[in-house]
């Protein structure tokens, strides 16, 4: 079992709440009181620790990623180190969802619902992918607000609440 510390961290979409053990990072979302109806973007806001429960401290592959995701013109972000136990050794085609959209769709890019169930290996399966997508750990670094509507409507994000945050982060990557 994984021992998992925790820490907030502010960033220009608000607070970020991330889970982490000494292998990699569990979690990872903007705090639950972010909605449409809160969402204040900062662009200028840094990337720092506002608070740290559990041993271990937040690890600087991460601080780095959304430090250079935000506030940076590098389009390839080094990955922080992912606890193994998330994805990488989740054979459920949820998980393979995740791995190809991580993997496959870069920064500035975008790709419909069915485009990724294709790249994920079952090009019917676009349903099953709209739900990988809210159910996805890790904000951001698995890129669903890359994921767009075929008829090229943005779609929802974080299952609606939060559409205005996918709206922002398409338009920083096309900074
Ligand atoms: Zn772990």
């Amino acid at each position: 079992m994984c021992e998992i510390s925790s820490s907030i961290c502010s960033s220009p979409i608000g607070h970020l709440a991330i889970d982490y053990c000494p292998q990699g990072l569990h979690f990872i979302i903007q705090v639950p009181t972010i909605n449409d109806k809160t969402f204040i973007a900062d662009e200028n806001q840094p990337i720092e620790i506002v608070s740290t429960t559990g041993k271990d401290s937040l690890p600087k592959s991460c601080l780095q990623w959304l430090d250079s995701y935000f506030h940076s013109n590098e389009k390839t972000l080094i990955t922080p180190e992912l606890c193994p136990t998330v994805i990488t050794k989740n054979d459920s085609f949820q998980a393979n969802v995740w791995r190809t959209l991580l993997n496959q769709v870069h920064y500035g890019q975008t790709v419909t619902y069915g485009e990724l169930a294709e790249l994920a290996g079952n090009k019917r399966a676009a349903r099953a992918v709209g739900t990988a997508m809210r159910r996805n750990p890790f904000q951001l670094i698995v890129p669903c607000h890359r994921v767009i509507r075929s008829n090229g409507e943005l779609g929802n994000y974080a299952g609606g609440v939060r559409n205005n945050t996918k709206v922002w982060l398409l338009k920083h990557e096309q900074n």
